[in-house]
This record gives C-alpha cells, structure tokens and sequence, in this order.
C-alpha cells in the first residue's frame, strides 16, 4: 500500500470510526443474526490473490457490522457497560502502528518505561501502595492465574521444577468470578481444591466461613496457599470484608490476590475508597481498566506487594534475550508467561491525560448516579424488588413473579433493539441485572430500559 493509499483508507476508517462513536445508537445493541450467519456469508477459503481496500471496507459495513453486539452503545447495559473512549481509540491505533513487541526493556524501551509511568499514577489515583509492582496483562483472567501461581511459588518454591504438589488450597467465596477457579485449573492446583466458602445476606464472603475452611484442610493435612477476594463481584458488585480476610492470611500466611477487576476503576473517586480497605494489605490485586476506565479492550492491570515472588516463578531467560543487568532496565518477560506483550499502555495512558483523574471520576460517578436512581424507582414500585444492594453502577432485581416471567422480561427487553440487560441467579432465583458503565449513557437511556422493563412485565 502506498503513502497516499495509506492516508486515503485511513481517513476514510476513522470517517467511520467518529460517525459510528457519534451514533452508536443506530445499530440494534444486540446483534440480530444467526450463529453461524456470518461464517456462512464469507467465502469458506482465503483469497489468491490481494483484494481492494474499498472492497474489504465495504465488506466490514456489509456483513462484519451487522453481526456485531455494540458494546459502544449506550443501551449496553449487560455484564458490565464499557466503553472505547476516542483518546483510548486513538492510542491504540498508534499503538498498532508502532507493532512494538514490549518483551525487554530493549525491545521496546517506551512499552515498558509508559506502563511503569501509568501503572504509578493508576496507583497513586487509587490510593494503592506506592512501592508496588505494576504490569499490564491481557485480562483479570490472566492477572489472576499470575497471582495464583505466584501463591503457589510462595508456598512451595520447588513447584517451579517439579510441578504442582497435591494438596495446595485456593479460597475465594462463591460469589468469586469463575476466573479464580480457571486459574487454579492452569497452575495444576485443582478444581477440586478450590474452596468456594459462603457469603452473607449481601454476597460477601464470610471470614468465619474462610477461617474455619482453613482449619478444616489444615487438620486434614491439606496446604492453604491463597486467598482471592473480590472487590465488586460480578453478579451484583458485592464487596468481600478484606480487612477481616487479610488479618486470616497474615495469620496464616497466605497469599491474598484481590480481584478489583470492575470496582477497581470507581476508586479514583475517593469517596468510594471505603471499597479499597484493607487492598494495601494484598499480596496482588488486579484491575480492568477495558471495563470501567474508558479504555479499549484489552487492558489489565496487575498489582503485586510481591514481584520477587512473581519473578522468581516465571523468570526464564533463554540467550538470545539476555541483556545487561540495569535495576532501571525491567524486563517485562520475567513476571509472567506470555514473552511478547502489546502497547496496552499507550492507551491507558492517553485516557489518563485527556480525561485527567477528576474527569474519569465524574463520568464513572454519574453511572453510579444513575444506578441509583434507577434503584429508587424499582423500590418505589411494588411489582419489582432489588435482589441485592447497588454499591455502584450495576442494578440487580426482579419482577415479583416466576424465574419464567423474569427470563421473558429479560428477552422481550433485548428484542427492543434498545437496551442490552443480562441476568443472573441469586439465592437459587433468576434475578434481572443493569449495568450502567458507558460514557454515552445518560439518565433517557436508563429512563427507557425501565420503561422497557415494566411494559414487558405486563
Ligand atoms: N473478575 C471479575 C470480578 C469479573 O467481573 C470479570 C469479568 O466480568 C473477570 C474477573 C474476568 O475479566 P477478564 O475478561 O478481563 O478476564
């Protein structure tokens, strides 16, 4: 492709790109197509030979959009509402452009010197330690499967050599996020020895429930090695007691991984901070700035108190990538296992500049004004009832009937074109849930989910 090819299909990809940003609205949020659909209007082989750039672009419009559920969409109110803000748009295409491969700090000297810079201020802004480690990962999935090995390197350092011993113990509570269970499938520990230990009446992992899990697999001659609370959990953003849940692993010396992966973001407002107590005692913490901090998916960040752990787990240098010692010079290789890594950082990082601190905590503090709202409607109405509390953006509640009739609410509200919800089960009982997280959000879309979701319920 020529410069000027370059420049011609580039002006005409981002003349899409800021219509799409200024309408997202258009599409139908939840991608009304088939399974199989798209494969099937493709052509089942590669081409020969090079196609045309207008060709391919019209192609994206024609059938690739179509089968797209916009998660840029104001009505996207499922899993967690996010959003791909321009300036996290914009890094990210210079990012590719770059096609750094951030390995060492030689390879790729401003992948790894911006994410330290980002992580600092990420940390400062959230009011986490000032000497922790930082690094970015695809997702809290991988953050935290890094936090469960390094439980295991601390508990058993032999692991590293000779595999897994049976018998190490993962905690987390049943409201926890199915990552943690995943996590400890891949470090070898076990699904089997996972601990899910119950919640109380507001999804919060009990500490006498994980104490007295402890003491059961001590007596029974099993090894506790981690802890993995969750701060906001996914089904209604419950946040576990770390206090009382890190005064247990210090007692027994065991690995705390807090998994902040949505409520992580909202800390940058500090009257949300409550929610952190208790974080700084952590061994690791992981957070998605692609979920509720403006910025294109993929972006993790991991935390740990302890990178030597996380070093001594993974590190593996194999000759071709040696490089001279400089304390200055991290290599981002050695925490963790993927060699190569993306520019995730550029675009954490021109979100932070261009929104600054106090503007993320605005937006992220009218999603929670408008979760709120919505709360107060659904109490002041007698047909519905709220299924747990709403500490931040995400709603959860049902219709006082069947797990049928709520289910069909859901379904004929996701018809609509209009609106996204998901749901979830809480107590053994279908529940509805909202999430607001969307910069292009406001109080007409949520006004109309709720409209929606009374015609539906008839
Ligand atoms: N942890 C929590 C609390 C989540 O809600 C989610 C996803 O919604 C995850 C972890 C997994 O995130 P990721 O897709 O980044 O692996």
């Amino acid at each position: 492709m020529t410069p000027e090819e370059f420049r011609r299909h580039g002006y005409q990809a981002i003349d899409w790109i800021a219509d799409y940003l200024a309408h997202p609205g258009r599409y139908p949020v939840l991608a009304r197509v088939a399974p199989g659909q798209l494969t099937d209007a493709l052509p089942a082989e590669g081409p020969e030979r090079g196609e045309p750039m207008e060709t391919i672009l019209a192609d994206f419009e024609r059938l690739v959009v179509p089968a797209v559920t916009h998660w840029n969409h104001p009505g996207f109110m499922a899993y967690f509402g996010i959003s791909a803000s321009e300036p996290g748009i914009l890094g990210e295409l210079l990012a590719t452009a770059l096609n750094l491969n951030g390995m060492l700090w030689k390879s790729a000297p401003a992948v790894t010197e911006l994410e330290q810079v980002a992580l600092r201020w990420l940390r400062q802004w959230t009011g986490l330690p000032e000497d922790w480690f930082g690094c970015i990962y695809d997702t809290a999935s991988i953050g935290s499967m890094h936090a469960i090995a390094a439980a295991r390197h601390a508990a058993v350092p032999e692991s590293r050599t000779r595999g897994t011993p049976q018998g190490l113990v993962v905690y987390t509570s049943e409201q926890a996020h199915s990552s943690i269970e995943k996590g400890a499938i891949a470090v070898g520990i076990g699904q089997d020895y996972v601990r899910k230990t119950p919640v109380d009446s507001e999804f919060r992992m009990r500490p006498d429930a994980l104490a007295a899990a402890i003491e059961r697999d001590l007596a029974a001659g099993l090894r506790p090695c981690c802890v993995c609370a969750t701060v906001g959990t996914t089904s209604t953003t419950s946040v576990d007691p770390v206090p009382a849940i890190a005064e247990i692993c210090e007692r027994y010396a065991i690995w705390l991984h807090v998994d902040a992966a949505y409520a992580g973001s909202i800390m940058l407002a500090p009257e949300f901070r409550w929610a952190f107590a208790g974080c700084e005692r952590a061994d690791s913490l992981v957070t998605n700035p692609h979920k509720w901090l403006l910025t294109p998916v993929d972006c993790s960040v991991f935390y740990t108190r302890r990178p030597d752990v996380l070093r001594a787990a993974f590190s593996l240098i194999p000759e071709y990538l040696r490089t001279a010692d400089d304390p200055r010079a991290v290599n981002l290789m050695d925490y963790g296992v993927p060699l190569g890594r993306r520019f995730r950082a550029l675009k954490l990082w021109f979100v932070m500049r261009y929104f600054g601190r106090e503007g993320l905590a605005d937006i992220l503090r009218e999603h929670v004004r408008l979760a709120q709202e919505l709360a107060r409607r659904i109490d002041a109405d007698p047909r519905f009832a709220r299924t747990a509390p709403t500490p931040f953006s995400v709603v959860c509640f049902r219709c006082k009937g069947t797990d049928d009739e709520n289910r069909r609410i859901q379904e004929r509200v996701n018809a609509s074109g209009e609106i996204f919800m998901s749901g979830t089960v809480l107590n053994g009982r279908f529940t509805l849930r909202l999430a607001i997280g969307n910069q292009a959000t406001t109080s007409a879309h949520v006004e109309r989910a709720w409209e929606l979701v009374r015609e539906a319920a008839g």
